[in-house]
């Protein structure tokens, strides 16, 4: 997925959060447009070094126009989550249809240019909320739920599923 727009003084928690969302939601990694945050990094690395998913990469100051293009050369979709977009139901099989999905959102203001470059701009509801749960019910959509059941081979510890209290397996 590729965050736009991060700023590092107002968004670490906010941005932490969905690549948090992108990780434990079945992403492969994520890409911070044109700012390089060690807070967020470390943040994340912290939660893959404790309960798994090293394959999922971070990767920060990345040019999004140039990612953006690089993509949809290869062949990828470019799914741009925007309130004004298309409701996820009528397009996510479509969606599907692609080998690699590229999901993009934003912070504030998006530049049009990601509104006319997208493959698609898809909405999740018409109203305006928030990053996370955008990115958390477009990818839920698309594992069709299946994401809730993810394992991480590699964690040091992982969760029992319990009526009460917490029960944890340290490997
Ligand atoms: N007015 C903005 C917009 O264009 O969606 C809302 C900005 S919101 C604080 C930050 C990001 O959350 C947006 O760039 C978008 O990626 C995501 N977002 C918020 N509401 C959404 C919705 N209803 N559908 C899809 N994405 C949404």
């Amino acid at each position: 997925m590729l965050r736009l727009g991060h700023r590092p003084e107002r968004d670490k928690r906010i941005t932490t959060h969905v690549a948090l969302v992108a990780r434990a939601f079945g992403a492969k990694g994520i890409y911070v447009a044109d700012v390089v945050d060690e807070h967020v990094a470390r943040s994340i690395t912290k939660v893959v070094e404790t309960w798994g998913g090293s394959y999922f990469k971070i990767e920060m100051g990345v040019n999004p126009r140039k990612l953006v293009k690089k993509w949809k050369m290869e062949g990828g979709a470019v799914v741009h989550l925007t309130m004004y977009g298309l409701p996820v139901d009528d397009v996510v099989s479509k969606v599907r249809s692609y080998e690699k999905v590229l999901v993009v959102v934003g912070a504030e203001k998006v530049p049009r240019w990601v509104y006319d470059e997208a493959t698609l701009n898809v909405a999740i509801g018409n109203q305006p909320h928030s990053e996370v749960s955008a990115l958390a019910i477009f990818l839920d959509r698309l594992w069709g739920g299946r994401e809730l059941n993810l394992c991480f081979p590699d964690a040091k510890m992982y969760i029992v599923p319990s009526e009460r209290g917490k029960k944890v397996v340290t490997r």
